[in-house]
């Protein structure tokens, strides 16, 4: 029985608000803050007309550390699960430092200022979660997080050695709309725009946006075209996993979608770089995202599946093995179920998943993990029963 307090009303934060509500025997009592209440509201009345249960809201803006403070402080939660924006991760560890409690989020940090994100400013709070006696659980989505926790599995319970993990990303999905995103426009934009780049031999490989695709097929789905990109759990599970020699993610884009990227990059709209307008500094990425569809309001109407998971070669019994782990996760039972779509689906469950394993013992230790480092079997026990089936295949023809 614990207190939780979620912060970010957006769409994982809903789906996370609800699936916490739907296990009152683990999460008693649940605060939803958010930087705009009103949307706090909604989602704590539609969690009252799905669940029965009233949960509680407040305002606060995550990167003030005072305000985070008297919040943490009058509220009194066991953990805080961060959901808003990855430029709030470091404020919200400052402030669970300064309270004493537990931290669990879902990406890493990035500056505001520059589109780039890695582990390092995170790690460093290694010593002061130690000394503090808390947990910090990084990257606890799907991906990073149940992608990492399939690695763990992978290596816990099928190969000596992983040699080569590729993890696969296909949104199979169609929303109707000509081009939207299906989480933050901001944060995903700035993700698929920048550079890749993949582990091999011990050294991080460059590539440049898009620059190698394959076609790769999808259970339940078929083929898609499927591209490179760099992803936060390959810095992480390279350096938790040390056999693996090379590690690369791919995700899935529509021709349609790739051609209005192009324009919104040609036309200087995907730029972080403030431009003054009528007197204003206005970003250009930021006023693109109020004109894009509101990735939560996607889920109405949206048919068809994610599909995302590890395919993975080693070593096992000295014999080579192939191994590929995956879910597939419905648009429209997602909505159902939480009123937001399948990418914020797969984001809050995994959130609240880990969020369990924490509060019931099964996961824990002073200072900042990965979810990798953890033992996966108490959460993948769980995570079908929370709505995200998993299969497993050994011996199959990984395409890769
Ligand atoms: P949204 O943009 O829909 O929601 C973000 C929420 O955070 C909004 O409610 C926003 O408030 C709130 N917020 C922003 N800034 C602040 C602030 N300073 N203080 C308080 N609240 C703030 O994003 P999503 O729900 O789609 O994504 C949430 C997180 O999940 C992101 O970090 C994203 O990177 C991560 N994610 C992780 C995935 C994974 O698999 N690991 C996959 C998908 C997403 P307001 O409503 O006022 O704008």
């Amino acid at each position: 029985m614990s207190k939780v307090l979620i912060i970010g009303a957006g769409g994982v934060g809903r789906v996370t608000a609800v699936k916490c509500a739907q296990h009152p025997e683990v999460f008693s009592d649940i605060m939803l803050a958010s930087r705009t209440v009103s949307k706090c509201d909604d989602i704590a009345a539609d969690v009252k007309r799905k669940t029965g249960r009233d949960i509680r809201t407040a305002q606060v803006d995550a990167e003030n550390v005072p305000q985070l403070v008297e919040l943490i402080r009058s509220f009194g939660p066991e953990l805080v699960i961060h959901v808003a924006l990855p430029y709030q991760d470091l404020t919200i560890m400052d402030a669970c430092l300064e309270t004493g409690v537990h931290y669990l989020d879902t990406a890493n940090y990035e500056p505001k200022e520059e589109a780039k994100f890695e582990y390092s400013w995170q790690w460093a709070y290694q010593d002061r979660f130690k000394e503090a006696g808390i947990t910090a659980i990084l990257g606890c989505g799907f991906d990073p997080g149940v992608t990492s926790i399939f690695t763990a599995r992978a290596a816990k319970h099928h190969f000596d050695e992983i040699h080569y993990l590729d993890i696969v990303d296909c949104n199979g999905g169609d929303h109707g709309k000509a081009f939207a995103t299906n989480f933050n426009p901001e944060i995903n934009i700035r993700e698929i725009t920048q550079n890749g780049k993949y582990w091999e031999n011990g050294e991080w490989v460059e590539t440049k946006p898009f620059e190698f695709r394959k076609e790769l097929n999808y259970p339940g789905i078929g083929s898609r075209s499927s591209y490179l990109l760099y992803h936060e759990e390959l810095e992480s599970l390279v350096k938790n996993f040390p056999t693996i020699k090379r590690a690369r993610f791919w995700m899935t884009f529509g021709d349609e979608y790739l051609t209005h990227l192009r324009v919104i990059q040609n036309i200087g709209m995907a730029s972080i770089e403030p431009v003054m307008y009528q007197g204003m500094e206005i970003v250009p990425l930021n006023f693109l995202k109020a004109v894009l569809p509101d990735p939560g309001s996607l889920g109405d109407n949206y048919s068809g599946e994610t599909s995302i998971g590890c395919r993975i070669r080693g070593i096992k019994d000295g014999k080579e093995k192939t191994y590929y782990i995956w879910n597939n996760c419905s648009h429209q039972a997602a909505f159902d179920e939480t009123g937001a779509q399948g990418v914020s689906y797969t984001t809050g469950v995994p959130a609240m998943t880990g969020a369990m394993m924490l509060l019931q013992g099964k996961w824990g230790g002073a200072g900042v993990f990965n979810v990798e480092e953890f033992n996966p079997d108490p959460f993948l026990d769980v995570l079908g029963k929370h709505g995200l089936e998993w299969h497993e295949l050994t011996g199959v023809d990984l395409e890769l």
